[in-house]
């Protein structure tokens, strides 16, 4: 059975107490590969072998921190069909997917932050009168911390640590313990790469170990973490009173708000995305779908009619639509926001049950496309993040109700918006609160863009320029001439 291990000062090393955790494949139920079970030894080694590359690695030119970054990514394109289903099999995301998606979009996050860093400038400031020059100078912090989930495993891991190492940082990581595979295969090609030892560090093995030992290292002064509104409550208690900076991208419970005078067939094939892309595991899905009443019946009917549609079976099958969700526990997770939503009074047009795939799979953990009419906006089933392949339909009447519905959760991280109508289009995004807004269109990303949420979403912006200041001090230094 394959063993995983840590990548730590350049080696790949098993973990101090040499215990390990079994890993899941989702689809089949059954144990493929063991994860080290990490704790507090590791990451202090790895946060050692971080201090010690610092200095060199931070005055490497950026140009040539770049180089090696986009090393990595030609690496990551080279291995795309590897990593794809490496993807696939640990987290039960169809192949077509992984490989069209997370790994692409893992290559596209090493070579943006490998380009961005030479573009990336800083400021001067002129005092008229007084005869001084202020020019900033942005350092990077010294040992970063990168924590990341299972939903996007390379995809969301690389989305940190790029930007961390463009800036010159040296990083502490810790993919989900549930999705552990393909961090490990890129610290293989990081080695190949010849990225300098102890400048990216990954160490596996339980949130409330590892994660939790990361965050309150006294030598990791920023943290960035992607998870759990839940989570990030817990990693902000720890960090804020020893003053790290923080970057928290959390839950959502997004909008997805179709009005009448919409593209119909456009609002239709891509709510089906929406809601169900990577089992509704992503968090920008538009899980609460709010329909124009003139429209609603049609778009009810015709919506149900294809999910129906999708085909939920074995991932690595080309024509699987929906693949298992990432663990039994999260599926029964899922499962019990079903019953709840039986109980607030929902009524289920389809799905609601697990489903038991032929073959190898018969012992996975798969859930049928589920969709719910009937509950009130603002109920439980309404408001809390379910993260699977569930959505709810609710009709509306007027603009402003359906803004109180789509504010009504204390989540703010993205809202999509069917209209032709340009001005209420505008007038609508403007008064919802969420920190991306979508029209006529879903997860359609310029990774200039800043990225992230509002309210219980999180705190601070990833993306663009955005991830490059987090990753840097500012300091201002003011000469008089
Ligand atoms: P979790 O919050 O459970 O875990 C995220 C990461 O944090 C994992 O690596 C986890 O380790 C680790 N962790 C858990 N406890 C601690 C702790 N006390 N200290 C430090 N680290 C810890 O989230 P999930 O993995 O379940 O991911 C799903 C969530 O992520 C959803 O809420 C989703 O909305 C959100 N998400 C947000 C995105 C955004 O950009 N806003 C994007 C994608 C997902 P372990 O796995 O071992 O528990």
């Amino acid at each position: 059975m394959k063993q995983i291990q840590n990548y730590i000062n350049g080696q790949l090393v098993a973990p101090v107490a040499g215990q390990h955790i079994d890993n899941y494949n989702p689809a089949t139920g059954e144990v493929y590969s063991l994860i080290p079970d990490s704790d507090e030894q590791d990451v202090e080694r790895a946060a050692q072998a971080a201090q010690a590359a610092f200095p060199a690695w931070s005055k490497t030119p950026a140009e040539k921190r770049g180089r090696i970054l986009m090393h990595i990514a030609d690496l990551i394109d080279q291995h795309l069909d590897c990593l794809a289903e490496a993807e696939s099999v640990d987290n039960g995301k169809p192949l077509k997917l992984a490989r069209t998606v997370d790994i692409p979009r893992a290559s596209s996050n090493m070579r943006f932050y490998g380009t961005a860093i030479q573009h990336f400038a800083s400021e001067a400031h002129y005092m008229e009168g007084t005869e001084a020059i202020n020019y900033t100078v942005r350092h990077p912090h010294g040992v970063a911390g990168c924590i990341s989930p299972w939903n996007l495993p390379l995809y969301l891991f690389t989305w940190k640590i790029a930007p961390a190492l463009a800036a010159g940082n040296c990083v502490v990581a810790k993919p989900s313990e549930v999705t552990p595979m393909t961090a490990y295969l890129l610290s293989e090609l990081c080695i190949e790469a010849g990225l300098p030892a102890g400048v990216l560090n990954i160490v596996h093995g339980y949130g409330h170990k590892v994660g939790a030992a990361i965050v309150a290292h006294s030598e990791v002064p920023v943290i960035s973490f992607t998870g759990g509104t839940k989570t990030g409550r817990a990693i902000a208690a720890t960090a804020a009173p020893m003053f790290k900076k923080l970057s928290l991208e959390l839950g959502g419970k997004n909008p997805n708000i179709i009005f009448a005078d919409c593209d119909f067939n456009n609002a239709l094939h891509t709510s089906i995305h929406s809601s169900f892309a990577n089992q509704g595991q992503i968090c920008l899905c538009g899980s609460r779908i709010f329909i124009e009443l003139p429209l609603y019946e049609t778009f009810r009917d015709a919506f149900v009619e294809k999910v129906k549609a999708l085909t939920v079976g074995d991932p690595l099958e080309e024509g699987t639509k929906q693949g298992a969700v990432v663990s039994e526990q999260h599926m029964q997770k899922v499962l019990s926001y079903i019953e709840l939503a039986k109980q607030e009074g929902g009524t289920i047009l389809t799905g609601g049950h697990q489903v038991q795939v032929e073959g190898r799979c018969t012992k996975g953990w798969f859930i049928a496309p589920t969709v719910i009419e009937g509950l009130p906006y603002n109920c439980r089933t309404n408001t809390e993040e379910i993260f699977g392949p569930v959505v709810t339909l609710t009709p509306f009447d007027t603009e402003e109700e359906v803004i109180q519905y789509a504010n009504c959760t204390d989540y703010g991280l993205s809202a999509t918006i069917w209209t032709h109508n340009l001005q209420r289009a505008h007038r609508v995004a403007h008064q919802v609160h969420s920190g991306i807004i979508w029209i006529n269109t879903w997860l359609l990303r310029d990774l200039r863009t800043p990225f992230g949420g509002m309210r219980n979403s999180g705190v601070g912006r990833e993306g663009g320029f955005e991830a490059l200041r987090f990753f840097t001090e500012p300091q201002n230094v003011c000469v008089k001439l």
